[in-house]
């Protein structure tokens, strides 16, 4: 799996809700594909969650999808 999706909390920090799930690459698992740090502690789960109504970074989705295209394949 090259991929993994991180969670970004709010201001509560872990014991509070998810803001969003940041995508990495597994080899790179502090830096988010948008750039933005990702809490070495922060939940993660796998790439096959994507698509399950979670709700991912906008920037890592498009990047994202630009390298696993096949989960891009119906927006053409
Ligand atoms: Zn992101």
């Amino acid at each position: 799996m090259a991929h993994q999706l991180r969670a970004e909390y709010g201001p509560e920090g872990p014991s509070g809700a998810v803001l969003k799930w940041h995508v990495v690459r597994t080899g790179e698992p502090t830096m988010a594909m948008c750039g933005a740090p990702v809490d070495p502690g922060a939940e993660s789960k796998p790439e096959t969650a994507w698509g399950t109504g979670l709700r991912i970074c906008q920037q890592c989705g498009s990047l994202y999808l630009h390298e696993v295209p096949f989960h891009g394949a119906e927006h053409g």
